[in-house]
């Protein structure tokens, strides 16, 4: 698949034919994906739409396009801008900033190469694209994934009675699932995975309820562990895919409360091994989550959102993520988020990297071809198309 002019296995010598075939154009799946923003955004919340760990605007001292994603759009974007390879950045921003960002999708989400985008419509601070404007935009088909946090919040700020919480929950993520293929948690962020994952008790829900609902927040937050664990064992007795944010993200989350290696009590329980548990991200414990999708049979892993953010070096990435997990363990995600870049070059560094991966092991008469490009179609799209019956 070219990218506009460029072929994106351009530089990596040696990759067998139809393993590179494949790597070009392969119709990925992309199981962990959310929208674009709708408006203009202005230099600022663009370069911070590339940090992901800092909260607070990029300093006067340097900038954003300085850092591994920042080089990976003046790559890769840059040419389907009308401009050069690794233009300045400030020639890119000229050029991204004098097209509407539906021009920008129409542009460049095409190109990611993807069939289907399981979106996450959860919170966003600014207006994004929802299933049907990501559909019409990329040309891919879309279908969405519904958050238990704001399920939960949502349900508290109707004034639900602390007692009858529990039973509206349940009744509120039994509906959504008719339409939706999944849920997600971002426990992580709200207590980390270090709590009690024991099944609460109706009545225990009632009681944090109570003491929620008396903090009379505006816009109500759920971070408490009982409610945590009860809104994941709700979502678990479903039997729909269940994502769970693992490891990097902004600096609110406690990085080392989220090694998933904290789940263990969790993944443990009888009734958690029958829901396909589905670990996001996971960077910088990827290593963790390929042993735990080795150790369950309903564990599986991705490395998105750790892909775009190491750019030029997610090759490693992508090749550790090979390591421990059975390959059909394994999903591709890009975790884009606002910026069109991100769902494109998210596509593009995957498809490199396991390209570049694969190659090598055929090259060296470890894997033979037809293999190499079983596991990138399992990888790409087969396993996502099992797991969320799309
Ligand atoms: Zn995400």
């Amino acid at each position: 698949m070219p990218v506009g002019d460029e072929w994106i296995l351009e530089g990596l010598d040696g990759i067998p034919p139809r393993l590179a075939e494949t790597a070009q154009s392969l119709a990925l799946i992309d199981h962990h994906v959310h929208g674009c923003y709708v408006e203009k955004i202005d230099r600022g919340a663009f370069e911070e739409s590339f940090n992901e760990a800092s909260t607070d605007p990029i300093p006067a001292f340097m900038t954003q396009f300085d850092s591994q994603p920042g080089f990976a759009f003046r790559r890769w974007c840059a040419p389907l801008l009308g401009l050069e390879r690794h233009a300045p950045a400030d020639e890119y921003w000229a050029a991204r900033s004098a097209l509407t960002p539906a021009e920008l999708d129409r542009r460049l989400l095409p190109l990611a190469g993807v069939e289907h985008w399981v979106m996450d419509t959860g919170f966003s601070l600014r207006p994004i694209t929802d299933p049907a404007a990501m559909a019409a935009e990329s040309g891919g088909a879309t279908s969405e994934i519904v958050r238990l946090e704001v399920v939960a919040e949502g349900l508290l700020a109707t004034g639900v009675a602390p007692a009858d919480f529990a039973e509206a929950f349940r009744a509120a993520i039994a509906e959504a699932a008719v339409e939706a293929k999944g849920f997600k948690t971002i426990v992580a962020y709200r207590v980390g995975f270090d709590i009690d994952w024991e099944p609460p008790t109706d009545a225990a829900v009632a009681a944090a309820v109570a003491r929620w609902a008396a903090l009379g927040q505006e816009r109500p937050r759920l971070s408490d562990p009982v409610l945590e664990a009860f809104v994941v064992h709700a979502a678990v007795a479903l039997g729909l895919p269940l994502q769970v944010h693992v490891g990097f993200g902004d600096r609110d989350l406690d990085l080392h409360r989220t090694n998933p290696m904290l789940l263990l009590p969790l993944l443990r329980r009888a009734e958690v091994q029958r829901t396909p548990i589905m670990l996001l991200h996971c960077y910088p414990y990827h290593r963790e989550s390929a042993y735990l999708a080795q150790g369950f049979d309903n564990v599986y892993f991705d490395i998105g959102l750790g892909v775009n953010y190491l750019g030029a070096q997610s090759r490693q990435l992508i090749a550790e993520a090979l390591e421990l997990a059975p390959f059909a363990k394994q999903l591709y995600s890009s975790d884009a988020f606002g910026l069109p870049e991100l769902h494109l070059v998210g596509s593009i560094l995957w498809r490199r990297g396991m390209a570049a991966a694969l190659g090598r092991w055929v090259r060296e008469g470890e894997w033979s071809e037809h293999d190499a490009c079983r596991v990138l179609e399992m990888i790409g799209a087969e396993n996502a198309r099992r797991v969320y019956g799309l």
